[in-house]
């Protein structure tokens, strides 16, 4: 679905990552893990070109989204992206964060964005806030309707960049539930998070970064019990 050949990305001239090969295949659930600055979040957005590689190739079926004759906001229609801060719009209703897209992208009727607005909610069991404004809601309600404005244009790939890092502990259950959820639904997605029982649990694959470079690429089971890395295991010591 994704591959990446060969990327590195420079911020003011110090490369923060280096010649990153990966690929991500149709129903995988991977895990970035990794310390703070390591290049987490710059490959991920990489992925959807939020940030443009100075080198390498970013595929997305087969797509080169580095290619200026891609229309990147048709690639940008499937690959949906889930931000730690939610990044919803506050000046407009729950109901309303969801169909934007779907009005103005898709040409869609009121009725029936408000119906898949619907649908969407009760997926994230919050079809009662569909009038709500975002600022009534708790982080883990925010970010269940970030979700679900993200799977509004039926994505095929989602990208999560620590979604439940913004949220009071007793909230994070419900936002990986509903993650975990998508998981087994068969939704691709590609999730930078420091929750480590998820990684375990849910993932089907993860992977290790450190200062710009992927030093591991595995199973959650082989990651966490026998790192190939010194590094690796200098994290997982502090964080497990
Ligand atoms: P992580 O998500 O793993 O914490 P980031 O991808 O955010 O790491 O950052 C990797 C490195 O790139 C860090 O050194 C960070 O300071 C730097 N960086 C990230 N974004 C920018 C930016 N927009 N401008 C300059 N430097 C950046
Ligand atoms: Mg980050």
């Amino acid at each position: 679905m994704l591959k990446i050949n060969q990327l590195s990305k420079y911020f003011h001239g110090k490369q923060v990552l280096h010649s990153i090969d990966l690929e991500i295949k149709e129903g995988e659930i991977v895990t970035i893990i990794g310390p703070s600055g390591s290049g987490k979040s710059t490959l991920l957005r990489c992925m959807n070109l939020l940030e443009v590689p100075e080198a390498g190739e970013v595929l997305f079926e087969g797509t080169n989204l580095l290619d200026p004759k891609t229309n990147l906001n048709e690639i940008r229609e499937h690959i949906g992206m889930v931000f730690q801060n939610f990044n919803l719009f506050p000046n407009k209703t729950v109901g309303e964060n969801i169909t934007l897209a779907l009005k103005l992208l898709k040409k869609m009727d009121d009725q029936s964005a408000k119906e898949i607005a619907f649908n969407l909610l009760t997926r994230v069991g919050l079809a009662d806030k569909i009038d709500v404004y975002p600022s009534k809601l708790s982080g883990g309600q925010k970010q269940r309707v970030a979700i679900a404005r993200s799977l509004a244009l039926n994505p095929k790939l989602m990208l999560f960049d620590e979604p439940t890092s913004a949220l009071d502990p007793e909230m994070v259950k419900e936002v990986l539930d509903v993650m975990k959820e998508l998981g087994e639904g068969g939704m691709t997605m590609v999730i930078v998070t420091h929750e480590m029982g998820f990684a375990r649990q849910v993932a089907t694959r993860a992977i290790f970064i450190d200062q710009g470079q992927v030093l591991e690429d595995t199973t959650p089971e082989q990651l966490f019990t026998a790192p190939k890395h010194e590094r690796t295991k200098e994290f997982l010591a502090k964080v497990l």
